[in-house]
């Protein structure tokens, strides 16, 4: 059966690079989102244009709200779901020591796994944030329990069992031998990758190779990883790491890296370069399918690298802030042409709402050091939550606007419900100019936006289901 949702409707159209955003935002005031019965989107436009082959179809009225994309997130942690108050573990490395082995070790215990499955996929519908890579936990039953649970909710996800094959004494739970690490990512792919429709082009659940980060494994995992990625590949399957998130001097994540792997750079860790002076060692885990979290501190050459690639970025600036781990160079970054897309890095980010952590992109980018300080427009901002993250999922091409045929993936934003946005909305200072009112209107809504105002979360056209 076809649905039309009828509101204002605001999305980035066609496949621009952030910098062309605004030239491809579509704001249609009384819009209609006519959605066919197979949940693809076969016409948008103005209510009143509608065509007549739609005239019988039945109409959800969702005025005066909004209606936008579905939020990608494209990092966060399913182990983390209850460690968004872990304060007090320092920065980055003393954090997982203190705070963040010890909550993940908790999902040993199975009842305790489903849980957190439950709890962190309910988040996820109330934020709507339809796709995401999230990043597992060690434990297969906990990686069984979150695509279940994803499964029935009826929204998408890219994920991993989070291998560790090295690590302090407090992540002891988290590790296993070197073949048990490859045996579990080979068992996770063929137990889950695409196993909803059994086609990777299509499917909702799919499967990521992700090692913790390059302290967590040795030369010998990411040898026997890259020959796993490169056997799956083809399938689809996705690669999804951390990298230059940590710059302290001397004893910080990046400097560790660089000593323990004796290279010059921590990208070649991920790049097959992992042996002393970043010679080959084994095949790269970069390319399309492939996301890294951070990248707050990256060399020139490894950012061209990642471009080259087509390796996307999850730029968390929420988490950023809350390890001290500093601000990504944003007009540095993009420079290059690599894919900048938004993560939450639920826990050490403590927002769960894309639209939040939007709020803190647009902040830090504005702080930035001199002349690298950047006002990002809300075309830009919207892009970077919704289509950025399609694209860092290699799934541009079925989510992340309303070009027709694509996936309807989309949100009903009630401004209504949450009082503080209503009345931005409705008493905001408005410039006469219309591109400039539109804009406007986006910005309050991103920035006001709050989980309650979402009131319906769609995906391939069905209303996503929050576990009970
Ligand atoms: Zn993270």
């Amino acid at each position: 059966m076809t649905t039309i949702y009828r509101g204002h409707v605001f999305h980035i159209a066609g496949s621009p690079l952030v910098g062309d955003a605004a030239q491809h935002l579509v704001s249609i005031q009384d819009g209609a989102l006519v959605v066919a019965s197979d949940g693809t989107i076969a016409w948008l436009g103005e209510f009143r244009m509608l065509p007549a082959e739609h005239s019988e179809a039945a109409v959800i009225d969702n005025r005066p709200g909004f209606i936008i994309p579905g939020f990608v997130d494209a990092h966060l942690h399913l182990p983390q779901t209850y460690s968004t108050d872990s304060a007090g573990g320092g920065q980055l490395l003393e954090w997982l020591d203190t705070c963040v082995f010890p909550a993940e070790s908790r999902l040993e215990d199975p009842e305790f796994a489903s849980l957190i499955a439950r709890d962190f996929t309910r988040r996820r519908v109330a934020a709507g944030t339809t796709a995401a890579m999230v990043f597992g936990s060690a434990f297969p039953h906990a990686q069984d329990a979150l695509f279940e649970e994803t499964r029935r909710a009826g929204i998408r996800v890219v994920s991993g069992r989070g291998i560790q094959t090295v690590g302090s004494p407090a992540a002891a739970a988290l590790i296993t031998g070197e073949e048990r690490a490859l045996e579990l990512a080979e068992s996770e792919i063929s137990r889950w990758h695409a196993v909803d429709t059994g086609d990777s082009t299509t499917a909702l659940l799919q499967v990521a190779i992700v090692p913790r980060f390059s302290l967590s494994v040795t030369r010998q995992t990411l040898a026997a990883l890259g020959e796993l990625y490169s056997g799956v590949r083809e399938k689809g399957v996705y690669f999804h790491s951390h990298l230059n998130e940590n710059n302290r001097p001397g004893d910080g994540e990046i400097d560790a890296v660089k000593s323990v792997y004796e290279v010059e750079r921590y990208l070649d860790t991920y790049d097959g370069l992992f042996l002393p002076g970043s010679r080959r060692g084994g095949e790269s885990l970069l390319g399309r399918r492939s996301i890294m979290a951070h990248a707050v501190h990256c060399q020139d050459a490894e950012l061209a690298r990642l471009a080259d690639t087509g390796t996307s970025i999850a730029h968390c600036p929420t988490s950023q802030q809350f390890l001290g781990s500093g601000t990504m160079p944003w007009t540095r970054t993009n420079s290059f042409g690599v894919n900048v897309a938004l993560g939450t890095d639920i826990g050490a980010g403590d927002e769960w709402l894309i639209s939040r952590v939007l709020n803190d992109a647009f902040k830090v980018h504005l702080s930035e050091p001199a002349e690298a300080g950047v006002s990002l427009s809300a075309a830009e901002l919207l892009f970077t939550g919704t289509l950025a993250g399609a694209r860092a999922l290699d799934m541009e091409a079925r989510f992340g606007n309303f070009d027709l045929g694509k996936d309807a993936d989309f949100l009903l934003i009630s401004p209504e419900n949450w009082e503080p946005l209503a009345q931005i909305l409705e008493y905001g200072i408005r410039s006469p100019d219309d591109q400039t009112r539109t804009e406007q209107v986006l910005f309050a809504l991103l920035m006001g936006l709050r989980e309650p105002a979402i009131t319906g979360v769609f995906v391939k056209g069905r209303r996503a289901l929050s576990p009970a």
